[in-house]
């Protein structure tokens, strides 16, 4: 790794590594398009993949679903099947045969799956809209160039809305007895799903500690994001920032918590830094302090806390770094 120890200082050197897994989130395209809009600390762009996040879990969701029948809440699939099973009966549900009831209920299932997949069908569609809008629109406003979900083609049965196969063509015998042979037997739709390197840098805060490290190379620090580095007692400690300025030998350590931070945060932090040679450390939250203990701690360990993160301008947290 890059970070060097400053000449003449007897610091130990940092010895650090990368998981191959950060390394791969790093380098996938649509990771690489937030880390360049500059605006991972900000409030508009965690509430954007947020929600577009979670209607992409909806559409992976609905994609998975075999029978639709099967996948109904009890009540919903009661209500529907007896107003199709009154519909087809001539005389009340109650006074049916054992044998024709079975039948009616056999024909009312019949009936409702194939509506029920031209809802699941619609309602990908909405939920796959909705991720490309929001997108388009957010890229416009901020005149950013997220590029963050994947489209897939979808190919539906024709004759019962069933989803036959997902990107690429197949011939198949379809479950409603339809024999497809031909892309022009089905009906093409496409599919807008959250790329899922984005979803792992979001839902493992990643994006709050690329954020804080960029903060720092504002300030002029040489920076590494979530590195193990090998602590004095040879332990490896997991370590979301170090930052280094060699032109007046600051070497820091920083950690970012997406919730309110506790005492054993500070006792934590402050270890690592006993133990890497470091003399300062910051804490970076999105939450707020509840009590003044943590602060009394911090103060004392040449830890500096920084909450609300996402509330605070890029400069308002700059001024916070030395
Ligand atoms: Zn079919």
């Amino acid at each position: 790794m890059r970070l060097q120890s400053p000449k003449g200082k007897t610091w130990p050197e940092f010895y650090g590594q990368k998981s191959t897994s950060r390394i791969d989130i790093e380098s996938s395209a649509s990771v690489k398009s937030l880390l360049t809009s500059g605006r991972l600390l900000t409030i508009d762009l965690n509430q954007l993949l947020g929600s577009v996040i979670s209607h992409s879990t909806d559409v992976d969701r609905y994609l998975k679903i075999d029978d639709p029948i099967s996948s109904l809440p009890q009540q919903e699939y009661f209500d529907k099947v007896t107003e199709i099973m009154r519909k087809k009966s001539k005389t009340a549900i109650s006074h049916l045969s054992n044998k024709d009831f079975k039948k009616t209920l056999q024909e009312a299932q019949d009936e409702l799956r194939p509506l029920l997949r031209r809802d699941l069908k619609k309602k990908i569609s909405a939920n796959s809209d909705f991720i490309e809008e929001e997108i388009s629109k957010y890229n416009l406003k901020n005149k950013t160039k997220l590029k963050i979900f994947n489209q897939s083609v979808l190919y539906y049965c024709k004759e019962c809305s069933s989803l036959i196969e997902k990107d690429e063509f197949k011939s198949k015998n379809c479950s409603c007895g339809k024999r497809i042979t031909k892309v022009s037997d089905t009906e093409k739709q496409t599919a807008a799903q959250v790329n899922p390197e984005v979803e792992i840098f979001f839902k493992n805060n990643m994006w709050l500690e690329y954020g804080v490290e960029l903060l720092f190379k504002q300030k002029n620090y040489q920076t590494e994001c979530g590195v193990y580095i090998l602590g004095s007692s040879g332990v490896s400690h997991e370590i979301d920032i170090v930052a280094e300025r060699e032109s007046d030998y600051i070497r820091t350590i920083g950690e970012c918590k997406n919730k309110e931070i506790q005492i054993d945060d500070i006792f934590k932090l402050s270890g690592k830094m006993q133990d890497t040679g470091c003399n300062y450390g910051y804490i970076f939250s999105t939450g707020v302090m509840q009590s003044d203990d943590v602060y009394r701690l911090a103060i004392s360990r040449n830890i500096k806390i920084i909450e609300k993160v996402l509330e605070k301008t890029t400069k308002e947290m700059q001024d916070k770094i030395d």
